[in-house]
């Protein structure tokens, strides 16, 4: 599928004269592709997983938030595909917008698809489509092996689960959604993000 079709469902439910998010845009990086979550602080505060996959990023918004603790099973609801620009998005959706509220980059780095089946390594594309995906994530709160499982689809809606596999990256004890909540761009709280984009508006 063209990137620009991807794409349709995420430019039809903005007006991007009102939202600072961006269009589109951003390079593809084949060999060392974006990892991004993205804390968003909308109706409800979720954390948004977005992995670079064939020129979008592809989404789930995690209700929890992920987990460092293997035996945690973290709902993750399937969202539209996101430019690759988004991955460096922060700041706020005006009210009465698709999403509104204030977005923070919480964690940011790369990922490699570990997917196999029988032993031979699946494509990214085709790990989505079967819903299984064994993602090693490089960023700066996680890092090591993340299981994405699809479960469930309802009306259009893939529901998935995000877990910590097993490994040296493992760490029951930690707890990085509560502990860690400022942004790995600049450092500020979701508090300090909001106030910043509310000051450049009225400038
Ligand atoms: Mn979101």
């Amino acid at each position: 599928m063209a990137d620009r079709e991807k794409l349709r469902r995420y430019q039809g439910k903005r007006d991007f004269t009102r939202t600072a998010e961006p269009a589109d845009g951003g390079r593809p990086r084949t060999k060392h592709p974006r990892y991004v979550i993205q804390m968003h602080d909308a109706s409800t505060v979720h954390y948004d997983l977005r992995l670079e996959i064939d020129g979008v990023l592809v989404s789930w918004a995690v209700p929890k938030g992920p987990s460092t603790d293997p035996s945690e099973k973290r709902l993750a609801i399937r969202t539209e595909d996101h430019p690759l620009a988004y991955a460096d998005f922060e700041g706020t959706i005006p009210e009465g917008d698709y999403g509104a509220g204030t977005v923070l980059v919480w964690d940011k780095g790369t990922w490699r698809n570990r997917t196999e089946k029988g032993g031979e390594p699946v494509d990214a594309a085709d790990a989505v489509d079967h819903g299984h995906i064994l993602a090693d994530i490089r960023g700066e709160k996680l890092q090591g092996n993340f299981a994405l499982n699809r479960f469930r689809v309802e009306n259009d809606k893939e529901q998935w689960l995000l877990v910590k596999m097993d490994d040296a990256a493992a760490d029951a004890r930690r707890n990085p959604v509560s502990t860690e909540p400022r942004s790995v761009l600049t450092g500020d709280t979701i508090a300090e993000v909001a106030r910043k984009a509310k000051e450049a508006e009225d400038d």
